[in-house]
């Protein structure tokens, strides 16, 4: 009796043991707390985790270079973390409204809220280096309001991430200086803003926009395509190397009989990559034809 009696007070000390360590896990002290930060996509919580630094966790809803922003529907896990959320960043004009699926403290889009573009505009914004120091501004002025105390931090982190984005829009101010008025052809319009900062003109836009909803493209507008491509009316093809459209297959394949140069774009981050070494990858690509060496 007296056994069983030391073996119960044991047992109520542990259980009360585990009762009071959960209690103080689970309201840890303001001044720990870090900031939980949502990107629909990895680059964007880059982005993010850039300006936080250790003050803050980022989740970035789409970590996979083999999940298209385009088709993704959101699930049960990515939709809590939104809501346990302090902030969300997302692309906005109509790329990744999944995310608004389910309300948000915060919710800042690129598109609407820092580039001041509506729908319909082209949603590929992250390949405009200029406009993500914007974001990283915004965002160093958004964790701000929600911690105060760290503010110079995060105006901090924020500058001294730009500053190495300074190398890409060297480079396409580099890229630019080197063009003289070129034509190019694409076959989405991933890439567009970035020739549009180096100063080439896409010439198949209609083509392009098929590929990208999923639709064929015109009979004519292939064989407009094929004829810049036999005749170098093109400076060169941007491919992009997720999607495998056989026309493009076939495109890319005339483009190397022709020896028309073809740059290789993704429109989501590949494995192992961050955002400053993917894009220097893919400008390098034209600088080098530019110099004759692709
Ligand atoms: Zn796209």
């Amino acid at each position: 009796m007296r056994y069983i009696r030391f073996v119960w007070l044991n047992l109520l000390l542990v259980v009360s043991a585990i009762i009071i360590s959960g209690c103080s896990l689970r309201t840890p002290a303001k001044s720990t707390t870090k900031i939980q930060a949502v990107a629909t996509t990895n680059f964007y919580g880059e982005l993010e985790q850039a300006v936080l630094k250790d003050h803050g966790q980022v989740y970035s809803i789409i970590d996979s270079a083999n999940v298209d922003p385009h088709e993704y529907d959101l699930t049960i896990k990515p939709a809590r973390k939104i809501e346990d959320s302090d902030l969300v960043l997302s692309n906005g004009v109509g790329y990744d409204t999944w995310v608004t699926k389910v309300t948000s403290k915060r919710h800042i889009t690129v598109g609407e809220d820092i580039a001041h573009i509506s729908p319909g505009a082209n949603e590929h914004l992250w390949y405009r280096p200029d406009l993500m120091k914007k974001v990283t501004l915004k965002l160093a002025a958004e964790f701000s309001q929600i911690q105060p105390q760290h503010r110079a931090a995060f105006y901090a982190n924020a500058k001294a991430y730009n500053q190495q984005l300074s190398q890409l829009t060297d480079l396409l101010a580099t890229i630019k200086r080197h063009n003289q008025g070129g034509k190019v052809a694409v076959s989405e319009p991933v890439f567009d803003y970035a020739l549009a900062t180096m100063g080439y003109k896409v010439i198949n836009q209609h083509f392009a926009q098929a590929i990208e909803e999923g639709t064929d493209p015109s009979y004519d507008d292939i064989a407009q395509l094929q004829a810049d491509i036999r005749h170098h009316r093109i400076a060169f093809f941007v491919e992009n190397t997720q999607s495998d459209a056989p026309v493009i297959n076939q495109l890319v394949k005339l483009c190397h009989q022709y020896h028309v140069p073809v740059v290789q774009v993704t429109e989501t981050m590949p494995a192992g990559r961050n955002y400053l070494s993917w894009m220097k990858d893919e400008f390098m690509q034209v600088r080098n034809i530019q110099k004759g060496i692709d």
